[in-house]
Formats: structure tokens, sequence, C-alpha cells
């Protein structure tokens, strides 16, 4: 049976800085996810807060607003089978020195929080991320 599913996924400002989205694009359509719409923005640090509001008492929230708000960030829909746990299978664990080969945080993560990509972690949370972006 067929379990189509879709997935947000953002290229951080680290990686879009150093002009990677095209070679992390070309890694999830390798992969066979379809990129259903894609935008290049820069949020601003409200923005920013909102959409990582589930860790607003987390030590490191503020520094993560504020970097996710420090440039500019391109923001995906990912469609595939599976396609939640594909996409956190293919980039890798959130710090890139415990990623395994292959994945997306080990090739292209600088640091815990310069770790290049943003994934939805469940299908509940994909839908609420693609409304925060798409939904107008
Ligand atoms: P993810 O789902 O793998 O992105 O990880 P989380 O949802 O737990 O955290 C969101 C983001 O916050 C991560 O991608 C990291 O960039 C950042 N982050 C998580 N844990 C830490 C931490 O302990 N320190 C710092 N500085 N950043 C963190």
């Amino acid at each position: 049976m067929s379990n189509i599913e879709q997935t947000l996924s953002i290229i951080k400002p680290d990686a879009v800085e150093r002009n990677l989205q095209d070679k992390i694009k070309n890694e999830f359509i390798d992969k066979n996810f379809e990129i259903i719409n894609e935008k290049k923005i820069h949020i601003s640090k409200e923005e920013a807060e909102k959409f990582y509001k589930v860790h607003e008492t987390k030590p490191f929230y503020n520094d993560l607003c504020t970097y996710l708000s420090s440039g500019p960030i391109c923001v995906m829909i990912l469609q595939k089978e599976n396609a939640v746990l594909e996409n956190r299978k293919l980039m890798g664990a959130t710090n890139p020195n415990d990623a395994e080969e292959g994945t997306l945080r080990k090739k292209y993560g600088i640091s815990i929080d310069k770790n290049s990509v943003h994934g939805s972690d469940s299908i509940e949370n994909a839908k609420i991320e693609i409304d925060f972006f798409f939904k107008n």
C-alpha cells in the first residue's frame, strides 16, 4: 500500500550562505523526493520564534531563533513514500558530529546550530510546518 507523505524541509542560513542549496536539492531528487513547492525567504526573528515555539523553554531558543533569521533560507515541501522518516534519515543526527556518513548533516553541517537542514519530525508537525510557510 502506498503511503505518500509530505514533509517540510529547510535549507538553513549556513548552507544557503555557502551556496549549497542546489547540491542539497539534488540529494533529495536523487532519493526520489519530489519538490512540490519551494521558496527562498528571509524570515524575521519573530517568525523564527513562532516556528520554533516548541523549543521556547530550551536554553538555546534565543540563539536558535537569531540564527534562523540571520540570512536567507530555502523552504521546501518534499513528497515521497514515508517522506517524514525518509527525510530524517537522509538528514542524520541533530549534531553533525554524531551524524552517520552520507547524511546531509555529516556532509554539510558545521555544528549543532549550523547543521544545514531542518526536517519535520512527525506527520502532524509536517502539516503544521507546511501551513506555516505555505498557507496564504
Ligand atoms: P532536529 O529536529 O534534529 O532539528 O532537532 P531539534 O528539533 O531537537 O532542535 C532544533 C534545532 O535546534 C536543531 O536543528 C539545532 O540546530 C538546534 N539545537 C538542538 N539542540 C541544541 C543544543 O543543545 N544546543 C544548540 N546550540 N542548538 C541546539
